[in-house]
């Protein structure tokens, strides 16, 4: 087992990799399109039948697709200067664990499958789970259609480019009636399996969590002609609304980042016209959050007012708190003998898909709890237990 993970996993591991600046694996780019290629060959290898619905999600079939289906799987997509472990490791550890079974001489009394869900990080076009959101209907064509990257590329044109239909994009009844229950492996994003001395165990919930566009608009000028009292500098109430930021969601035991900032017109010699600047805020229950973006905007709009700057607080997207359904996760534990449940701060497509369908998530331990950077890891043991526990998890609920 330790040597197919290793040859599977590094076939894998060299696509999108930019080495000490860490995978860049954006949704409907080239690299993308090799990672789903990926996907396709390891469904080929396993004679397992493949197919892509109509939000690009990927999947493979153990068994003729139908209704009451045991999934498995995760995404292949990655964060800017992401790891190797966020994403991947299910959807190895899910063909993986096929092979377990068939080496185990078991088959499924019911249809399984593998799936990669697509844009699970929203890395590119700003909103997180695409392909689970819009498989279950949470998020509108329409509004899918229309995000745009960067370069002002809408998620239409990137699929049309791709090859790909976005007419097709919307809630897929029939995709999500066949899903009877979904198992996500992931790399645990913190140190609680390290704490705990586990290799692998099971998430509770995920706590509610949010983006917010942050908008101030100030006035371009010269940085060596313009005396500072003539100034309206959006980047100072900017930077005081990051340390209300830290402030907040130390006092209410939260947690709030700005990651991503634009700025206009980005010049040395410029005094900026407009910081464009996204909130992640993220806490145990929703009220919380709400809590304290309420507070980060109040800190923001008394900065900007202080500086002669306006500034807009735009939600960009919300995700209410995931409690996992117990019945399936007790089942989970008690095939795995016990491990840990543990909840987590970060969201995943198993948290989108609970509202519709049955649905849990085996975590891998990560010793250091780095995630969404390059030095993000897991052991190969560790890799292996989980595949290991997937395959048992996946003997019990589609095999008996
Ligand atoms: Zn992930």
């Amino acid at each position: 087992m330790r040597r197919r993970f290793e040859q599977v996993w590094e076939a894998l591991a060299r696509v999108g990799d930019g080495g000490a600046a860490g995978y860049h694996r954006f949704a409907w780019t080239p690299v993308d399109l090799a990672l789903r290629g990926w996907f396709e060959e390891q469904a080929a290898r396993r004679g397992m039948t493949y197919e892509r619905d109509r939000n690009g999600n990927q999947w493979a079939w153990w068994g003729p697709p139908g209704p009451g289906a045991v999934v498995t799987g995760s995404h292949l997509d990655s964060v800017p200067g992401g790891g190797a472990f966020d994403g991947p490791l299910g959807v190895v550890s899910a063909f993986l664990a096929v092979d377990e079974l068939r080496e185990r001489g078991v088959t499924p009394a019911r249809p399984l499958a593998v799936v990669n869900f697509t844009d699970e990080e929203g890395a590119r076009f700003g909103v997180a789970c695409v392909g689970s959101r819009l498989l279950t209907g949470v998020l509108s064509p329409a509004d899918a259609r229309e995000l745009r990257d960067a370069d002002g590329v809408t998620l239409a044109e990137a699929m049309r480019a791709a090859g790909a239909d976005p007419g097709a994009l919307g809630r897929d009844e029939e995709a999500l009636a066949r899903i009877g229950a979904f198992v996500e492996l992931h790399i645990e994003q913190g140190r609680g399996l390290a704490d705990l001395d586990a290799p692998v165990g099971v998430a509770s919930a995920i706590w509610p969590h949010g983006r917010w566009r942050c908008t101030f608009h100030g006035e371009a000028n010269h940085a060596g002609t313009t005396r500072l009292a003539d100034r309206h500098d959006p980047m100072l109430p900017f930077a005081s609304t990051v340390l209300a930021a830290r402030d907040s969601a130390e006092r209410l035991g939260a947690l709030a980042t700005f990651g991503k900032v634009r700025l206009d017109p980005n010049g040395t010699n410029a005094i900026p016209s407009r910081v464009d600047a996204w909130l992640d805020g993220r806490a145990p229950d929703a009220e919380t959050v709400r809590a304290m973006v309420a507070e980060i905007t109040a800190a923001a709009r008394t900065a900007a007012a202080g500086h002669g700057v306006r500034v807009e607080v735009v939600a960009e997207s919300t995700t209410p708190v995931v409690r996992f359904g117990h019945e399936l996760r007790d089942r989970i534990v008690a095939v795995l003998g016990g491990v840990p449940a543990l909840p987590t701060g970060a969201g995943h497509d198993a948290g989108i898909l609970s509202a519709s369908v049955p649905s849990a998530m085996i975590f891998v331990r990560n010793p250091t709890g780095v995630s969404h950077s390059p030095a993000e890891h897991a052991g190969v043991d560790d890799c292996v237990a989980g595949v290991a526990a997937l395959a048992s998890v996946l003997e019990q609920l589609a095999c008996r």
